[in-house]
């Protein structure tokens, strides 16, 4: 039962664009990309398993440089179409594939998304064809003549101001698409009215008010502004890590994610990513929770030649448990060899993968002992870690 993410990044928005022209989705918003923040929403989301973003065929360069830290969870971009309507049912193509039960159906703009909001789409879809995430109208809504005045008040019960995830059960909606397409209709303004025309029955659950789509220099403000948690009621820590093992005769080693050939291995009950394992104990530091050993016991059975990732993603969710963030991870190797230089970007791009974080965000370094002690004598490696998180208090 796989449900999938389809993020709608393929339009040229320019409306809230900066001098550089960007469209909206690549804009920075504290720190990042809009689009990065929105894709790490869903692949934070336990209950995601798959995320497929439609891009603008111009932007794959924008869309490699907002997305470099290639997520496990990531399906490659698939180019979109005229409208956000073609965009959708092309997405929609492209993950009838994974034959997914269920697809959330949500706009790059929207980089405010809650875990709430998605599970309580996700939740609906056990009793409805179709979900989608609104706000009740609390405002009293008035008509208004071209000249501006009021010709009459408006009965706001029962409206709703429609979001996104819009959530449908994976089949249905690809249907509903493949038939309005079919019928030359292109005027739908969003998946739901598509599901209404299609006859399918969709429910409304409550989104959030902070559920904001980008669309004004205002909205960026406003958005960075909520972003942000106020000094007052974040605080940040820092936590350190260090690991060492033995190499004995091998082909290749494991460090940092990343598979070095070599003429000696390390000596472990898991694979003995020695550097992964300096870096979990150091984001668990962070957050005063423990060390690997305690987690993942070296005498269960169950972690004997497990991949060290596992370790590092485990301590991220604790992070996040506990609505942390990992503002940056440091690492570095002590070793005579194999040399690390040629390795260093990938081992960052694989830490950032891991911990779902931006690669500018992490750092990996390499240094020898000058011949000295147990690493000087190639006997083993050595790696020390740093990692920073900010936690609310
Ligand atoms: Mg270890």
């Amino acid at each position: 039962m796989i449900t999938t993410a389809l993020i709608v990044a393929a339009g040229r928005g320019t409306r809230a664009a900066d001098v550089n022209g960007l469209p909206k989705q690549y804009r920075p918003l504290a720190g990042a990309p809009v689009l990065a923040h929105t894709i790490r929403a869903f692949c934070s989301a336990p209950s995601i398993d798959l995320v497929q973003v439609v891009i603008h065929p111009a932007d794959a360069e924008l869309y490699r440089a907002a997305v470099q830290t290639m997520v496990p969870k990531m399906s490659p971009p698939v180019p979109g179409g005229e409208t956000r309507q073609g965009s959708v049912r092309l997405g929609l193509e492209a993950l009838a594939v994974h034959a997914p039960a269920r697809v959330l159906i949500h706009d790059a703009a929207r980089p405010l998304v809650d875990a709430n909001t998605i599970a309580r789409v996700i939740g609906k879809l056990e009793t409805h064809a179709g979900s989608i995430a609104a706000q009740p109208v609390a405002d009293t809504l008035k008509r208004a003549s071209p000249g501006g005045t009021i010709t009459g008040t408006v009965d706001r019960a029962g409206l709703w101001r429609a979001q996104t995830p819009q959530g449908f059960r994976f089949a249905a909606i690809l249907d509903a698409h493949r038939k309005a397409h079919l019928a030359g209709r292109t005027d739908f303004t969003d998946d739901a009215a598509i599901a209404e025309w299609a006859g399918l029955d969709v429910a409304l659950v409550m989104g959030a008010e902070s559920n904001i789509k980008l669309t004004t220099p205002e909205d960026f403000v406003m958005a960075e502004r909520l972003i942000t948690p106020p000094r007052a009621t974040a605080e940040t820590r820092t936590g350190t890590g260090f690991d060492v093992h033995r190499l004995i005769p091998g082909d290749h080693v494991w460090l940092c994610g990343v598979k070095v050939a070599h003429d000696h291995r390390l000596e472990g009950h898991s694979d003995a990513d020695v550097g992964l394992h300096a870096l979990t104990d150091a984001v668990l530091g962070a957050i005063g929770d423990g060390d690997i050993g305690q987690h993942f016991p070296p005498s269960d059975p169950q972690w004997r030649g497990a991949a060290s990732h596992l370790f590092l993603a485990d301590a991220a969710r604790r992070v996040a448990a506990r609505g942390g963030r990992i503002i940056n991870v440091d690492v570095t190797l002590l070793c005579e060899a194999p040399r690390i230089a040629p390795h260093r970007e990938a081992m960052r791009a694989s830490i950032a993968s891991i911990l779902c974080i931006d690669i500018l965000r992490v750092g990996v370094k390499a240094t020898t002992t000058e011949g000295l002690g147990f690493a000087g004598r190639r006997e083993g490696i050595a790696a020390m870690a740093t990692a920073t998180v900010v936690l609310p208090t």
